[in-house]
């Protein structure tokens, strides 16, 4: 610890000789002037602990000069003791009025005037020590109070993330919240993983009516960089970072203007199938993104990823689930609907046409003569035949219909909120489709077929359920093929 620092200041040099060397003796380190000025002045460079004062010298412009020198905030707290003659509550008022700490009556006895020295450097002490206490407290308080807003902000974000939203909606909320938490008109999320050259931008906060737009990566060496090394990159400035040193050139060249100027790219890996990094960006003449700012985006993505993860889960249940259903449903020939179904389907079409006094055709159609394709070019082309078939029905039918495998070579067409004449309309238009369709008949041949149609109306006299509909639509197809085939009958 260096020794405490001294400045004597007395207009007779004797007393002030006398007194460094007394002060020396005691471990100070001593500066002798003859006047304030030179005190004040000696104070600036020698930086010391304490100062002593010849009364004397704040006659003819002294006091002017300790009080200017005790208002600059640097000094206010050096302990200042006046050395007097007088009788000290003569020098009291106006030493202390100038910003001194003491008085000592002259003639000094050392032991006094060493005491009152220690006293003095030991509430400086102390002083410095309780403000600097003070300043770290006020610190402290000022970082927590900043990181409970930033816990609070990640909290919201986390609620509304943790709601049952698909990945996408997560993309959309985060993306969102990070933009204004940081304060930047330029957020994204860029879905690509390592090593790839193109990525995807489900979310982006200046748009937010962007949805899955494709992105070329050989523009963004920084979400490469981030992606390939799985950890933040903070560009303060892309005008001189050396990782856009290339593309600079680039921009030059084709005179490009790039409004932004400060970038965080952020990676984040959700599983095998998804990895992404979310893009922060700030533009010209914005204050750059800083280390702060990644390590706030990094907490929120980082906890964001477990909601991600969950949706992607669920997301890709609730496919497996509906491809399930889907394919429970299907005939998987013709991928039309099985019969079971279409007993499903039509029984909730009957209950709506029930509820809102409506009315639904059934079209009952069954391929004539099939079993002679068969048994003139075989199964597989008889199989082909039937696919055909299936797809003249599914291309000629409205969105509110449907179109249900029901047997072998029978088909069944719905058409919801029909009258009958409209569905005997449409009856005729699929025999007619049919009749002049050329099905694939093995390799360079061609055939044509026919179609007969039974047709049945709900409601309808004795029809009140689905298998009234269907056994009514069964014997008009009946009465069709008795008919010669080839026709439509209700
Ligand atoms: P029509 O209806 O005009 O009275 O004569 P048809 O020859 O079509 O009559 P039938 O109902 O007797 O024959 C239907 C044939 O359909 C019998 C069967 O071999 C064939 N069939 C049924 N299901 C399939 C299938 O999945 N694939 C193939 N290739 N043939 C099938
Ligand atoms: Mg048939
Ligand atoms: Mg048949």
């Amino acid at each position: 610890m260096r020794a405490p620092r001294i400045i004597v200041a007395d207009r007779d040099p004797a007393v002030q000789q006398t007194l460094s060397w007394v002060l020396r003796e005691h471990g100070y380190d001593v500066r002798g002037v003859v006047s304030c000025l030179a005190a004040v002045d000696a104070a600036w460079e020698f930086v010391p602990d304490l100062m002593l004062l010849d009364a004397q010298l704040l006659e003819e412009g002294g006091a002017a000069q300790l009080t200017a020198f005790k208002g600059d905030p640097q000094w206010a707290d050096l302990p200042v003791l006046v050395t007097s003659t007088r009788a000290p509550e003569d020098v009291v008022e106006q030493a202390l009025g100038c910003g001194a700490t003491d008085v000592v009556r002259k003639p000094l006895r050392s032991g006094e005037l060493l005491a009152r020295i220690g006293a003095n450097l030991r509430n400086r002490t102390a002083f410095d020590t309780t403000r600097r206490q003070l300043q770290s407290a006020e610190s402290a308080l000022a970082q927590a109070r900043e990181e409970a807003q930033t816990g609070r902000t990640l909290m919201a974000i986390m609620r509304e993330v943790s709601a049952d939203l698909s990945s996408e909606e997560i993309y959309h909320v985060l993306v969102r919240r990070v933009a204004r938490a940081i304060g930047l008109f330029r957020c994204s999320v860029v879905l690509a993983r390592p090593g790839e050259t193109t990525a995807v931008i489900p979310a982006a906060f200046d748009d937010p009516t962007l949805r899955n737009m494709p992105l070329d990566l050989e523009k963004y060496p920084e979400v490469r960089v981030a992606l390939e090394a799985g950890r933040p990159v903070l560009i303060p400035d892309m005008m001189v970072h050396p990782l856009f040193a290339e593309l600079r050139t680039r921009w030059e060249r084709e005179g490009t203007v790039v409004p932004t100027r400060s970038v965080i790219a952020l990676p984040f890996f959700v599983d095998r199938q998804q990895a992404g990094v979310f893009l922060l960006r700030r533009g010209v003449g914005e204050p750059p993104l800083d280390e702060e700012d990644v390590a706030f985006a990094d907490a929120v993505v980082k906890a964001a990823v477990a909601s991600i993860q969950r949706a992607h889960l669920l997301e890709s249940a609730r496919a497996d689930n509906l491809r399930l259903a889907a394919l429970a449903q299907t005939d998987p020939l013709t991928q039309v609907l099985n019969r079971r179904a279409l007993t499903d389907r039509l029984t909730s079409e009957l209950d709506r046409a029930r509820r809102y006094a409506h009315s639904v055709a059934v079209l009952m159609l069954d391929l004539d003569h099939f079993k002679l394709v068969n048994d003139t070019r075989g199964h597989l082309v008889g199989d082909g035949v039937l696919q055909d078939a299936a797809e003249i029905l599914r291309s000629a039918v409205r969105s509110a219909d449907f179109v249900a495998r029901y047997g072998g070579e029978e088909f069944v067409v719905v058409l919801p909120e029909t009258s009958i004449e409209g569905a005997m309309v449409f009856a005729e238009r699929l025999r007619e489709c049919v009749s002049v369709a050329s099905f694939a008949g093995g390799p360079g041949v061609s055939l044509t077929l026919s179609v007969s149609i039974g047709v049945s109306l709900f409601p309808g006299p004795r029809i009140t359920s689905v298998d009234d509909l269907l056994a009514a639509a069964d014997a008009a197809l009946y009465r069709a093929k008795r008919d010669g085939r080839n026709c439509v009958r209700y």
